[in-house]
């Protein structure tokens, strides 16, 4: 198993120079989860060829326009396809109050079920979980109450070694004690050490998603060796004021968070509509941590 992200949008506030607002897909084996759902998200599904009917659980990270504005075209495009499954959506407790009035308005009675999850921004926790990963709130530090997400695979179950197994005769049903760890016991009482019927699994990937936030170090020892960090980098270093006074982050800062952090690579977004050519924050972000690269809209990424 492996986790893969798909950038659907890597700008800020404005859509510019053919970059959308935020919006990214966390591939998990068939499932897809939608992490913040910009205006166009959903056209973004047609270009990349995105099938949304897989996805069942959103993640919104705040209430700014930029991260949510696609969502209510989205919830009534699932209605009017006559979705049957629930659909789950994390959220800031405002937006099921923003949702409802939009519905009211339009008398759009929903055909499926959306389950509501608010989220705490004063306190991270796992809000989430399925058969293959957890998830995890990030406290950021922005303008209005906003959350990042620390998606994680869970362990996997240890490979067997076919021969062994032959060898030793070991029944079917024994298989999955042994793909946890346990030993095998013959009839005879002989012990078989699981080290001698296994490898060790592949390691667990992480993915952390942490859009928008001014620098803020109190996340470091969530995000800690992360596989890749997705984050925000609205401006370079001669706008540090105004991503100060926004709550934004430069890229070097991004790149700083990346470093102190130890993650394996840095993937930089939410550009301001300013930059038509990203070099300048690429650079930027490389000379503090060089395993940095630019969000492309369309591009997927294996964490
Ligand atoms: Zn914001």
């Amino acid at each position: 198993m492996s986790l893969e992200i798909t950038v659907l949008g890597s700008n800020s506030a404005i859509p510019a120079y053919g970059r959308h607002p935020s919006a990214q897909i966390l591939h998990c084996k068939n499932k897809l989860h939608l992490i913040d759902c910009g205006e166009g998200t959903q056209m973004r599904f047609h270009d990349f060829k995105i099938k949304k009917n897989r996805i069942d659980v959103i993640f919104i990270s705040h209430l700014h326009g930029d991260h949510y504005f696609g969502l209510i075209g989205l919830l009534t495009t699932y209605n009017l396809l006559k979705r049957e499954k629930p659909l789950h959506l994390f959220a800031a407790s405002e937006l099921m109050d923003i949702i409802q009035i939009q519905l009211k308005s339009s008398n759009i009675i929903l055909c499926y079920e959306l389950l509501f999850s608010p989220i705490d921004a004063d306190k991270s926790k796992m809000i989430f979980e399925n058969e293959d990963i957890t998830v995890e709130t990030l406290l950021l530090n922005h303008r209005i109450p906003c959350v990042g997400f620390l998606f994680k695979e869970k362990i996997h179950e240890r490979n067997l070694i076919s021969e062994k197994i032959k060898e030793y005769q070991i029944p079917f049903t024994e298989l999955p004690s042994i793909k946890n760890g346990n030993d095998f016991v013959d009839m005879k009482g002989n012990v078989i050490k699981n080290s001698e019927l296994t490898i060790d699994p592949p390691a667990p990937h992480s993915y952390a998603y942490c859009s928008d936030t001014l620098y803020h170090e109190a996340i470091l020892p969530q995000i800690k060796n992360v596989d890749l960090l997705y984050h925000e980098a609205t401006f370079a270093n001669e706008s540090i004021n105004r991503a100060n006074t926004t709550f934004h982050s430069t890229a070097e800062q991004a790149a700083t968070i990346a470093k102190k952090a130890a993650v394996k690579k840095l993937l930089l977004g939410h550009f301001s509509a300013k930059y038509e050519n990203l070099e300048l924050l690429l650079n930027e972000a490389k000379t503090i941590f060089p395993d940095s690269e630019i969000a492309v809209e369309g591009k997927t990424y294996l964490v």
